[in-house]
């Protein structure tokens, strides 16, 4: 099952991509937790992908493209795959498109509306050490400002504040958006409701991939 994962930022692509991936045991490939890792172990592609994150821009095409294609080669990623975050651009989505063995069967656009994505995003904290992502008030820990799983001190991530979150919709909406019809004209698009809650999402997707 190869499966792309498309929707704005605060969808929920990543909560739900945790979910999906361990039900149908394939990588979850999120390009964010990539660039994330570079930047703080601060390797080339790192120090250079940050000044775009840091505005709420996205990194270039030519070099986010070169690392997926890299990743999606690798051993774990042959009876499938999960993209969280890429493509965000047609000039992604074709790129991958022309990877040998790699077409999409399902790309899943987890729709919520822009009104709600501020709360969501402001709202949302992270485990540096495991990843796992909470929201003070829709999915809280069960210690506050403490992840469940290892017990790490929950961060804020740097884009996550207001003025960085409104830039990042606007570049959704101007290029990550169209990809919705590009994948719809090829026939692999598939719709959920990404308001509901958390497991009830998460079910709806469960019976859109069958
Ligand atoms: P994305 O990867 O699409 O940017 P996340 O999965 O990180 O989105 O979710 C963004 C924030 O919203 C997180 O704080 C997460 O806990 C919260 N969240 C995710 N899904 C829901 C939902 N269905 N209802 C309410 N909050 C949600
Ligand atoms: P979110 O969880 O809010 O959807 P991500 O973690 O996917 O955010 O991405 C964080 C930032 O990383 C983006 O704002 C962008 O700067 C960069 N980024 C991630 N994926 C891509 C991509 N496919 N193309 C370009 N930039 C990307
Ligand atoms: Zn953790």
């Amino acid at each position: 099952m190869k499966i792309v994962l498309l929707g704005p930022p605060g969808a929920g692509k990543g909560t739900q991509a945790e979910q999906i991936s361990k039900s149908y045991s394939i990588p979850h490939i999120s390009t964010g937790d990539i660039f994330r890792k570079n930047i703080s172990e601060r390797t080339e592609l790192g120090i250079e992908a940050k000044g775009y994150m840091d505005k709420g821009l996205l990194v270039p095409d030519e070099l986010t493209i070169e690392i997926v294609k890299n990743r999606l080669v690798e051993d774990d990623c042959k009876n499938g795959f999960l993209l969280d975050g890429f493509p965000r651009t047609v000039k992604q989505a074709e790129a991958l498109d022309s990877f040998q063995g790699k077409k999409i069967d399902i790309a899943l656009l987890i729709e919520v509306p822009r009104e709600s994505i501020l709360d969501r995003m402001t709202g949302r904290r992270v485990c540096p050490a495991c990843g796992t992502t909470y929201h003070i008030k829709f999915n809280p820990p069960k210690i506050e400002n403490k992840c469940d799983k290892c017990s790490t001190a929950l961060i804020q991530r740097k884009d996550d504040v207001e003025e960085t979150v409104k830039a990042r919709l606007d570049v959704y909406y101007e290029q990550t958006e169209p990809l919705a019809k590009y994948y719809k004209s090829s026939g692999v698009l598939r719709t959920v409701d990404g308001t509901k809650d958390i497991d009830i999402v998460f079910k709806e997707i469960i019976s859109v991939l069958g």
